[in-house]
């Protein structure tokens, strides 16, 4: 998506060989026009996919899936990583080792939203060694529901998480991929590819 690799070299940093930052409109100020255009893009490519349900995580993968299940017409859902008081019911969880904070947190999601009949569509902000979108992945399919797709804003393609998704046979749809980084360089794998 060339408005995304756009914004990505003019706002994103590389904080060195493995970390993005990209929180000047997407990790802590959120540019919602950025991220319309992004709904729109994932809407697109996962119209034919039958979609009932967006998974996401919080916090960062909130905004662009709002955005796309808006195009789409369907509700999204938010794995939450924190214990919460109120969500105490019928809890289907997975453990995810985060990336960035380097600890496993336990994400939950409430089997009241997400149904076995569901087709589930599963959006990130990121995709590195891929911890997040298999930990989806497992709560949807303990439902008992369908994976349509993972759809990701940002793949570092250096990094395994996507070629172990598509390798199990899922659709992994990224809006920007990464081949490499350096601190203050930032290489997209579309450029050399096609
Ligand atoms: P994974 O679970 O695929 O290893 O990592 C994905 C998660 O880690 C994303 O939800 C994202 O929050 C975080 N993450 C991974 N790499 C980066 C990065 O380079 N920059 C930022 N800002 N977050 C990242």
């Amino acid at each position: 998506m060339e408005l995304l690799k756009q914004r990505i070299e003019k706002d994103g940093l590389a904080l060195n060989e493995h970390v993005l930052k990209v929180d000047s409109f997407l990790n802590h100020q959120i540019d919602p026009v950025l991220m319309q255009e992004i709904g729109k893009e994932f809407a697109e490519r996962f119209k034919d996919a039958g979609v009932t349900k967006i998974l996401t995580l919080e916090s960062s993968g909130i905004a662009p899936s709002v955005m796309a299940a808006l195009e789409l017409g369907v509700s999204v859902v938010f794995a939450r990583k924190r214990k919460s008081l109120t969500l105490t019911d019928d809890l289907v969880t997975a453990t995810v080792y985060s990336y960035t904070k380097q600890e496993s947190n336990t994400i939950a999601v409430s089997s009241r939203f997400i149904k076995k009949e569901d087709t589930v569509l599963i959006i990130d902000d990121f995709l590195a060694n891929g911890e997040a979108a298999k930990g989806l992945i497992e709560v949807v399919e303990s439902i008992g529901a369908k994976v349509a797709g993972v759809g990701i804003v940002i793949e570092k393609s250096f990094q395994p998480g996507a070629d172990e998704i598509e390798s199990k046979g899922y659709r992994l749809e990224s809006l920007a991929r990464v081949e490499s980084l350096k601190a203050g360089e930032v290489t997209f794998k579309d450029e050399k590819a096609e």
